[in-house]
């Protein structure tokens, strides 16, 4: 097992978290499970092939038919019976009648009798009495009429042949439950003649960024501003987490006008995700505009680095996902609670984002109490190096980074050390 996946015991302020308790500090897979344990199922609806990449099947996907669904041609060449070129060498060729030609979509009416062969191309469909097909390359057309075939060696049983049922056999099961739909596996569907499938619906999310400082780009900057940049990176992770995103104006840091945005929002939307205004702050709003509208906080903060002040909040059948306001932190957050949320709400099995081990390049150094989700770049070695700065707004680094790597509080990890990195160019 390599280190970043050893489960660990670490906190030297571990707080005893009654599920009541929304204000105790908890540990990242606790939340995730609270996640997950609020969530029922979407309905699932059916939708055409061509418009499901990304979406979770909502039942097993089975093969209607074989695949192939016939013997045929891998290979342009001539239908034969293996018996009849038993004798056939260079120095003493068979030569065999040539009955006619299968192009591919055709059927054969005849059968390949001892003695003929059937000039096929790939995908030709295997004429009857054949039980191989030898290449063109390897066969040679007489100019004689009716015309004859000369074959210098013997061909093995099945040789360039396709079988039926060899790919995938009728019945088996092509995408399970829970499975997610990848482009290779609409090319399956499709090659199996399916059309449509159930999938579970997409949640709608309405996206909120909260923040007096907060100018829509394209805008002139006045001093002391910056440019909103969280919906719409959050967009695109939203829409790559299969939910349809639903942006709303920044939001004033207001009382009022937070709990106003928020309540509009939730009557549009499945779920909110909102940015800014969780901290401590006299100008953050979300949790209480969020109580005062008849929301319930479920826990508040996460033990972890970037992404602490995460809030979880429960308005009847539907949630908060309130992410911190720097950039970094949001988008960490968002990929460690929310993705994983919002592919289990769609029913998906797999959730976590993919991840595989590398060799550190140079240390990690985790001076915090907290588990740091460090931004790392892997090269295609496996050899991973810190991106760059990791404080929770340098967009730059994460930007540059292709991977995260989980660090144990109080932990310096050598150069050599085997890590998990959990990829970001999913
Ligand atoms: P907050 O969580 O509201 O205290 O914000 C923390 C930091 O993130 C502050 O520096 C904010 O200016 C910044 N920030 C908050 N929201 C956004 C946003 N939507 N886009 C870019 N930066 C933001
Ligand atoms: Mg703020």
């Amino acid at each position: 097992m390599f280190q970043g996946a050893t489960p660990r015991r670490h906190l030297s302020f571990d707080i005893p978290s009654r599920p009541s308790d929304t204000r105790a500090m908890i540990e990242l897979e606790q939340a995730g499970q609270r996640i997950f344990a609020a969530l029922a199922p979407l309905p699932p609806e059916p939708i055409p092939l061509d418009a499901a990449v990304g979406r979770v099947a909502s039942e097993p996907i089975l093969a209607p038919i074989d695949l192939p669904s016939f013997d045929n041609s891998a290979v342009d060449g001539y239908a034969v019976s293996t018996t009849d070129l038993r004798a056939a060498r260079l120095e003493a060729p068979v030569k065999l009648e040539l009955l006619g030609r299968v192009a591919a979509g055709q059927v054969f009416t005849g059968k390949v009798q001892p003695g003929t062969c059937v000039r096929l191309f790939t995908g030709s469909a295997l004429p009857p009495g054949a039980d191989a097909v030898v290449m063109q390359e390897d066969a040679q057309l007489g100019a004689t009429e009716p015309p004859q075939v000369s074959f210098a060696e013997p061909v093995k049983p099945w040789e360039n042949t396709r079988l039926r049922g060899e790919d995938v056999k009728r019945g088996a099961e092509l995408l399970p439950a829970g499975g997610r739909l990848t482009a290779m596996g609409v090319g399956l569907l499709s090659a199996v003649g399916l059309q449509a499938l159930q999938v579970a619906r997409q949640p709608r999310i309405g996206l909120l960024a909260t923040g007096n400082e907060l100018v829509e780009p394209g805008q002139p900057l006045p001093a002391g501003k910056i440019y909103e940049s969280n919906r719409s990176v959050l967009a695109a992770l939203l829409t790559a987490a299969g939910a349809l995103p639903r942006a709303y104006p920044a939001v004033p840091d207001t009382l009022a006008a937070t709990a106003a945005v928020l309540e509009e929002a939730l009557a549009e939307c499945d779920g909110l995700l909102t940015t800014g205004g969780v901290s401590v702050g006299e100008l953050d709003f979300v949790k209480n505009a969020f109580e005062q509208i008849g929301g319930e906080i479920q826990f508040w903060t996460v033990a972890m680095k970037p992404g602490k002040p995460f809030v979880f909040g429960r308005w009847k059948q539907k949630f908060l996902f309130g992410l911190p306001g720097n950039p970094v932190s949001a988008v960490v957050a968002f990929l460690l609670l929310v993705r994983p949320a919002l592919l289990r709400w769609q029913g998906a099995t797999r959730v976590e984002l993919p991840a595989h081990p590398g060799q550190l390049a140079e240390s990690l150094v985790n001076r915090g109490d907290r588990r740091h989700f460090m931004r790392v770049t892997v090269d295609d070695s496996g050899n991973v190096r810190s991106a760059g700065m990791q404080a929770s707004h340098s967009l730059g680094s994460l930007a540059a980074a292709n991977g995260l790597v989980d660090v144990p509080p109080l932990t310096t990890w050598p150069a050599g050390t085997v890590v998990r990195v959990m990829r970001l160019d999913f």
